[in-house]
């Protein structure tokens, strides 16, 4: 099943869903303008911030949670597994986190959060033999598992054990949990979600609105950036950040940044987007890559997703699906809204400039090159 441009899915509600939010969580949307494109009266969350769940958790549901959803999340113990955890802990829509790792520190990370005074249960598996409880009944799967860059690196260094990871966790999700939705972190993202759809449809069960490849980083990365340029209020701006996420695939929409903004080279911003991940992984000098950002813009995407399933509407994110909104890239990163099963409605690229439109052109190869390498690799490793 492909999705096209306006494709609208009917909304499925739950029955203790948003209706049930603390006034304190709804209050964080108020006011959000619509970006670019966006209906609206999009929900576009530019100055959304994920520790206003934890006043939310501490102010109204000491002890409940809001909307009763269960996430799995694998690779919870790793650089970015552990401080995602934390902020997923802290959300109020999440009744049950289940922290999945091969680490044998995993039981020590859930005991740990388990400590939190917030609603949400944290339960640890350990091992590929507890994977399937982990993924049980789960409304959403959260995939960080897998190895980071070191310095000299690119994304695609990391395919031959990362697309493997990748490929035997969804495989767990075919046979656990064939309905959730699944945020892929792992890189390179441009093929583990080809991956993904490759092995869900093996296993008879892909739905394209599912499977979706966290980009959310670069556009909070963009927003950083261009609002430090423009001496804009950061948590005002929103940046729409579209193509894949790796190198010259990661294209900033700089025209369409809301509030507007005249960056003085947007040719030297756009390359500083593009090699922000890289910019960490030196920084770091061998410890990884980017852990702490990206643990905040993956919480950041599971609370969209998340509220989109309590029936939310006009839940706006960029993120890196199945896609034909490009003619020739058959997965491509774009502004979707978001609904209770998933991506809802692809919305349109808008009016590129001449440097965007370039842009696209360059990327083409890459991205491309980045898609067929995952379906290759499921075709070669059945
Ligand atoms: P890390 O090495 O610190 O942690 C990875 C964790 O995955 C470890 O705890 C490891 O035990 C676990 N793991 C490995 N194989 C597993 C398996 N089969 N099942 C379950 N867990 C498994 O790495 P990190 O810094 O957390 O990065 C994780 C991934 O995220 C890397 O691939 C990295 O490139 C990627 N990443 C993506 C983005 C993005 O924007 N999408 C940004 C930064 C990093």
């Amino acid at each position: 099943m492909t999705l096209s441009t306006s494709t609208h899915l009917t909304a499925r509600s739950r029955s203790n869903t948003y209706s049930k939010t603390p006034k304190v969580a709804i209050a964080r949307f108020a006011g959000l303008k619509s970006v670019g494109v966006a209906p609206a009266a999009s929900v576009s969350f530019k100055s959304r911030s994920v520790a206003l769940a934890a006043s939310a958790s501490r102010t109204a549901c000491a002890t409940a949670t809001t909307a009763g959803f269960k996430v799995a999340l694998l690779g919870a113990a790793g650089g970015i597994g552990q401080p995602l955890a934390l902020l997923l802990k802290m959300n109020p829509m999440i009744e049950t986190l289940a922290v999945y790792d091969l680490a044998d520190v995993t039981p020590g990370v859930a005991a740990d959060l388990s400590h939190i005074n917030t609603p949400c249960k944290v339960t640890a598996y350990k091992g590929q033999d507890q994977l399937a409880g982990a993924l049980a009944g789960a409304d959403l799967v959260v995939i960080p598992a897998g190895i980071p860059r070191k310095p000299g690196m690119t994304r695609d260094d990391l395919f031959n054990i990362n697309a493997g990871i990748v490929k035997s966790l969804i495989e767990g999700v075919a046979a656990n949990c064939p309905n959730a939705i699944v945020n892929i972190i792992s890189n390179p993202v441009n093929s583990t979600v080809p991956i993904a759809a490759e092995v869900m449809k093996k296993a008879g069960c892909y739905d394209p609105r599912k499977i979706m490849g966290v980009t959310t980083l670069d556009i909070v990365r963009a927003n950083t950036f261009v609002a430090e340029a423009g001496g804009v209020a950061v948590s005002d701006m929103n940046v729409p950040v579209i193509g894949g996420h790796a190198g010259t695939t990661i294209l900033p929409l700089l025209s369409q940044a809301s509030p507007s903004v005249a960056v003085a080279d947007p040719a030297a911003m756009t390359t500083r987007i593009q090699n922000a991940g890289t910019e960490v992984v030196e920084a770091k000098a061998g410890a990884g890559s980017a852990t702490l950002s990206m643990a905040y813009a993956a919480a950041r995407m599971a609370e969209s997703v998340l509220l989109a399933k309590t029936g939310e509407k006009n839940v706006v994110e960029c993120t890196y699906v199945e896609s034909s909104l490009v003619e020739g890239l058959p997965f491509f990163s774009s502004k979707v809204v978001l609904g209770p099963e998933g991506v809802a409605e692809f919305l349109p690229l808008g009016e590129l400039n001449d440097l965007e439109k370039a842009g696209m052109e360059e990327m083409r190869e890459l991205l491309t090159k980045n898609i067929e390498a995952g379906i290759a690799f499921v075709a070669d490793n059945a």
